[in-house]
């Protein structure tokens, strides 16, 4: 594949430098002796017929003290990677761009290889309002919240077809509390260019070919190969931030024709002293050398999705316009979503249960679509796809008259998994690259981000002395494996009722980080029960019970009315406060407001005062969950004694309590 890779021309490049040299020569002086380079010396020369690129040496001298890194090299401002950096990223998604801003935001010296060209495409489109609070700390929720992405004031889902949809109204924490439904070779862009911005050298069409060890401890990455394809434009904006050495440089590189123009792929190694695999699902790390990835027995899902135009929209002209419409498939085999983007299309999607997704595929109904609408949807996927849209009413209404944009179905294999370990010596694992959970949440993106903080936290943390690199890369294996398993209880307890079943569900969980992760609603669960015990399968099926009433069919109207209650208490409708055991809420409420006889009663207050119960029992298992959309959790909640120290120029961990030593 690489066989006609071909090697730089060393003179070309050095003459490109003099030049560059002549034009401002103080300041090129001071840039290339930090680089290592010096204009009379012949010793860095590169062989002009070297089969592979070496790129110019760097001389790159980490101080524990200071995590303030003089730019790494002119090579970062041109198309070549560098021969070494202090942070490597690999992968520009969202979980790389964001650890990578969040490390150049600390004068880390962090470079990204990217494999594709951007803008790529990508599915997951829905986002959740947390993803604010983290675009916030890297100085980025301007740029996304004024970008023009469809405004989503909230989620509505529909489990029972008998029943109205229940509604999540993120607004009503605050009118800026909202999200977006965003079409993601847009929103990547932006977080990639976002990174540049930052200080991180990016290199798109580079893709990291092999990770080096260590021979002396072969658990700890120390270099990657690489191929990279120089690109035909320069990157716009500039891969450097606005104000530094750096992007005068690049800027005087972009006004010039020397700009060193190389055809073709080359290959290289980069060495580093860390490294953040965020891959994506190709998962380097953890598919290629750690061979830890565990797949979740009971969601083997496949999902196929397509995108349509002129469709109707979901409580068009009222506040919950935007939001997008989930629905679970009458025939129990998943669900599918509805999710309008503001490039006009709507991006409609159906999540299936892979055996039976095989197992209905002789016979399936015809698709509830005219010929007109779907006209070039020749494949056998796109038939399947159409088909399956059958058991989800809701959005075949909504899709009206729409039309399917033409070749726009696809597909991925949508199984979730995750692993025992998420970091190593100098090494940490973010985003898909790690970890999966089902899409119904939303949390793909939350949880790269989760994981992309948590990285940039530990990895600061180590470089500055806060702890051991042990210790921080055991943190944040916890992190991301509490962060994972919320979601996944939550989402598995939508599944068991999407799929009126419940078998395969204890083995997916992994109990210590089930402890970990719902240390606060374990005793709980389990009323006046010990703690210590292991896990039951009883107890297990009581949490998911509980997570289940988050996607209670409550309106918005009910939770303002809930809230205007006379005599009910602030407490019980603050998401923020501890989780109720549900028989003492239920209690507390059938004596303190709403009298025992609640049920004889007759009518309208009935109604209302069964309504205002399923808000507080919503708001209640909403508590398990809320921990996550709050950045400070990273502050505020304690793995092994430390939490983040979230303060830009600052970045770590701190010590919560004494802890034992790592
Ligand atoms: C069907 C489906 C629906 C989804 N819906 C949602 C949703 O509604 N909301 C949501 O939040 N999430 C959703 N997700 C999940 C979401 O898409 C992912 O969680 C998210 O993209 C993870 O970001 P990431 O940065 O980890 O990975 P990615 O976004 O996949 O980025 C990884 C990057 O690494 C690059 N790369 C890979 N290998 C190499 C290499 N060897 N060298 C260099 N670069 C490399 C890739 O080119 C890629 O750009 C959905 C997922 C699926 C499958």
């Amino acid at each position: 594949m690489y066989g006609d890779s071909r090697a730089i021309d060393g003179e070309l490049f050095w003459r490109c430098i003099r030049l560059i040299a002549r034009r401002e020569d103080r300041e090129m002086e001071e840039v290339m002796e930090i680089g290592g380079f010096s204009r009379n010396s012949k010793e860095r020369r590169m062989p002009r017929t070297a089969p592979v690129l070496e790129t110019a040496a760097i001389k790159f001298r980490p101080s524990a003290q200071s995590l303030i890194i003089p730019p790494s090299s002119v090579m970062a401002t041109s198309s070549l990677p560098p021969k070494h950096t202090q942070v490597l990223v690999i992968g520009g998604g969202p979980a790389g761009s964001y650890a990578a801003s969040a490390l150049a935001r600390e004068g880390i010296n962090v470079t990204v290889f990217e494999a594709s060209k951007f803008p790529r495409y990508h599915i997951g489109e829905s986002l959740i309002p947390s993803v604010r609070h983290y675009l916030r700390f890297i100085g980025a929720e301007d740029k996304l919240a004024n970008y023009g992405f469809v405004h989503k004031p909230g989620s509505a889902i529909k489990f029972n077809q008998f029943k109205r949809e229940g509604y999540t109204d993120f607004v009503a924490l605050g009118h800026n509390n909202n999200a977006w439904n965003v079409v993601r070779s847009e929103f990547d862009q932006l977080l990639l260019n976002h990174a540049r911005a930052s200080g991180a050298a990016v290199y798109e069409q580079t893709k990291v070919d092999a990770i080096h060890f260590d021979p002396s401890n072969p658990d700890q990455p120390v270099s990657v190969s690489w191929t990279h394809t120089p690109p035909q434009a320069l990157p716009s904006p500039p891969a450097s931030p606005t104000t530094s050495t750096f992007s005068r440089i690049f800027n005087r590189f972009s006004n010039a024709e020397q700009m060193p123009q190389v055809n073709g792929p080359v290959q290289g190694t980069t060495t580093f002293t860390r490294v953040i695999d965020a891959s994506g699902r190709a998962g380097l790390m953890s598919t290629r050398y750690l061979h830890s990835r565990r797949f979740n027995a009971s969601l083997k899902n496949i999902a196929v999705w397509g995108y349509w135009e002129n469709v109707k929209s979901y409580a068009e002209g009222t506040r919950r316009s935007g939001a997008p419409w989930f629905e679970a498939l009458t025939d129990e085999s998943g669900w599918a979503w509805f999710i309008p983007l503001h490039n006009g299309s709507t991006s409609v999607g159906i999540v299936v249960n892979q055996k039976a997704y095989n197992a209905k595929a002789d016979s399936l109904p015809p698709p509830p679509f005219s010929d007109q609408q779907t006209e070039n949807a020749a494949s056998t996927l796109a038939a399947r796809y159409l088909s399956n849209l059958n058991f989800a009413p809701g959005i075949v209404d909504l899709i009206g008259e729409g039309k399917l944009v033409e070749g726009s179905v696809k597909t991925a294999s949508d199984f979730s998994y995750s692993a025992p370990s998420y970091a190593g010596p100098n090494y940490r694992i973010v985003g898909d690259a790690g970890a999966f959970i089902d899409p119904f949440f939303s949390s793909g993106i939350h949880l790269a981000m989760t994981s992309a903080l948590s990285a940039a936290a530990t990895i600061c943390a180590s470089i500055r002395g806060d702890c051991s690199e042990a210790l921080a890369a055991s943190w944040h294996t916890q992190r991301v494996a509490t962060s994972y398993t919320r979601f996944q209880v939550v989402v598995l307890s939508a599944y068991k009722q999407i799929r009126s079943q419940t078998g395969d569900v204890l083995a997916d969980i992994d109990e210590d980080n089930y402890d970990r992760a719902f240390a606060y609603l374990r005793p709980v669960i389990q009323g006046a029960s010990e703690m210590g015990a292991r896990l039951s399968e009883s107890e297990l099926q009581k949490s998911l019970d509980f997570c289940v009433k988050l996607f209670d069919p409550t309106t918005p109207e009910d939770h303002e009315r809930a809230s205007f209650m006379n005599g009910l208490s602030r407490e019980l409708l603050d998401v923020s406060t501890p989780v109720i055991a549900p028989e003492v809420l239920e209690k507390t409420l059938d004596v303190e407001y709403f009298g025992q006889s609640c049920d004889e009663d007759s009518g309208s207050d009935t109604e209302k005062a069964i309504e205002t119960k399923m808000v507080l029992h919503k708001v209640n298992a909403r508590r398990v969950i809320h921990s996550e959309y709050a950045i400070n959790n990273m502050e505020l909640e304690n793995l092994d004694g430390y939490a983040v120290r979230l303060e830009r120029g600052k970045l770590g961990l701190m010590k919560t309590s004494p802890t034992t030593a790592h």
